[in-house]
């Protein structure tokens, strides 16, 4: 989140009523705040929506979340059944024709542990391209950090910044990667499991829906597009950041320039039904990465129906998701259904090896998915916080803000809760 409300004035207009600005109008609408939310479609969710097909579910965009306390708390308060994963949470990368949970043959991992240990940090920022090279070596960077990279931000680790893209990686002066991961280990961060909303991520939406509905002092307008922006008390812009940089360019035209040029990935994800014995591998775990080396144009294949309940509607059905496009394959953004098809049945076949075609695939294409965490990014942010802004009453709030992901979202938008954002 970036900017603060104005907490002496109980009344906030929200604009963009995707997650973002759902849990703004939760938190604040909760609080007592007189809330309208706006949204220019015809219903609230943003990215977020499930479809029921006669096969199974079908996520558009997420498809599980990490059960934080806040998201436990949240998920719990507007009665939202969460799921656990079935089996293992391990994922697997793609090397050689192969799925391994570790990918990285053992002269390989000997030079990444050997530099994980004796590389402290030098200097500030760095891609996470720069860093990898630096402290884990180039094999380990072409097979675990780029395949991390395309499965959360669908962009190559050149296009990414550390620590903004992954925090996790911001050692402190002089301490190396090593004892870093290690302590992190220890104290158990970043280790709450992966969970999905039992009806999919539209049961999440609908259940907040319906919890603002029931609050008086919000009035939510879907349908209703915002063009400019009126002075007002607290206003949140829970919109994308070209959006974003539209409604604020009278008022600060720098800060707008620099929000319209944030880069977003594409991407398109197709899930795909198939008999379950139509594969030759179907390994237990959430999914497979392929790292752009490989030359499969795909990103990863997550595996629905066996991480969660509820997936397809058959036993004999297998569900999986597959990502692609982002910043490597961009062009497949303008390909017709019939090309991603065979495309993505190539691609299946070259990793789970499949026996027969698959029974049904649905598409559904991105065009700016996700923000790209770069210098930019980090540019655009500070000028933000120190422009439009800084003054009191002024929020921007969305997933180029500091968070990408659902759990992050939901932990930022607990600063609504609080005298002071
Ligand atoms: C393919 C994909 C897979 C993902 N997988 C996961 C995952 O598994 N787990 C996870 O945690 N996260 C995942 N994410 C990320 C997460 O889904 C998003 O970061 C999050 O949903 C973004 O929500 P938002 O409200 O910030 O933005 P959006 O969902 O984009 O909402 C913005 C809203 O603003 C509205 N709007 C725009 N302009 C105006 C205007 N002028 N006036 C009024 N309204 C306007 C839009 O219609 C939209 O509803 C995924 C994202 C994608 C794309």
């Amino acid at each position: 989140m970036l900017g603060g409300l104005n907490p002496l004035k109980e009344q906030a207009t929200i604009i963009g009523g995707g997650i973002s600005g759902m849990l703004a109008a939760y938190y604040l609408g909760d609080r007592g705040f007189e809330v309208s939310l706006h949204e220019k479609g015809p219903w609230v969710g943003g990215l977020l929506d499930t479809t029921h097909y006669s096969y199974g579910m079908v996520e558009q965009s997420a498809h599980s979340i990490r059960a934080s306390k806040p998201v436990l708390q949240l998920c719990a308060d507007i009665g939202v059944e969460l799921t656990p994963l079935k089996g293992s949470q391990s994922s697997y990368i793609f090397r050689d024709g192969k799925l391994h949970r570790m990918p990285l043959y053992f002269g390989e991992t000997l030079a990444m542990i050997a530099r994980m240990v004796s590389r402290p940090k030098v200097g500030e920022k760095k891609t996470l391209e720069e860093f990898g090279l630096r402290h884990m070596g180039k094999p380990a960077t072409d097979y675990l950090l780029a395949p991390m990279a395309f499965s959360i931000y669908g962009a190559r680790p050149s296009e990414l910044q550390v620590p903004e893209a992954f925090p996790r990686f911001n050692l402190e002066p002089s301490r190396n990667l090593f004892s870093h991961m290690l302590e992190r280990k220890i104290k158990g961060r970043g280790s709450a499991p992966m969970v999905a909303p039992k009806y999919g991520m539209g049961d999440l939406v609908k259940k907040l829906e319906a919890a603002l509905r029931t609050m008086p002092n919000v009035a939510l307008h879907t349908q209703s597009e915002v063009t400019y922006l009126e002075p007002g008390e607290n206003r949140i812009l829970a919109t994308p950041a070209y959006i974003t940089a539209k409604l604020i360019a009278d008022e600060d035209p720098y800060t707008a320039s620099l929000l319209a040029d944030v880069k977003y990935a594409p991407l398109i994800t197709v899930t795909v039904f198939l008999e379950r014995d139509s594969m030759r591998h179907f390994p237990n775990g959430m999914g497979v990465l392929i790292p752009e080396v490989e030359q499969i144009p795909i990103l990863g294949i997550l595996f629905n129906s066996s991480n969660f309940e509820g997936r397809v509607v058959d036993i004999g059905i297998e569900s999986l998701t597959v990502l692609c496009s982002g910043t490597p394959h961009p062009e497949l953004i303008d390909k017709d259904d019939t090309e991603i098809e065979a495309l993505i049945t190539d691609a299946l076949d070259k990793v789970l090896g499949l026996k027969q075609p698959p029974l049904k695939m649905h598409i559904t294409r991105w065009e700016k998915a996700i923000p790209l965490y770069n210098a930019h990014l980090a540019l655009a942010q500070q000028r933000a916080r120190e422009g439009w802004g800084a003054l009191l009453g002024n929020v921007l709030f969305g997933n180029y803000t500091g968070q990408v992901s659902i759990r992050g979202l939901i932990e930022d938008s607990l600063h609504f809760t609080e005298n002071e954002a």
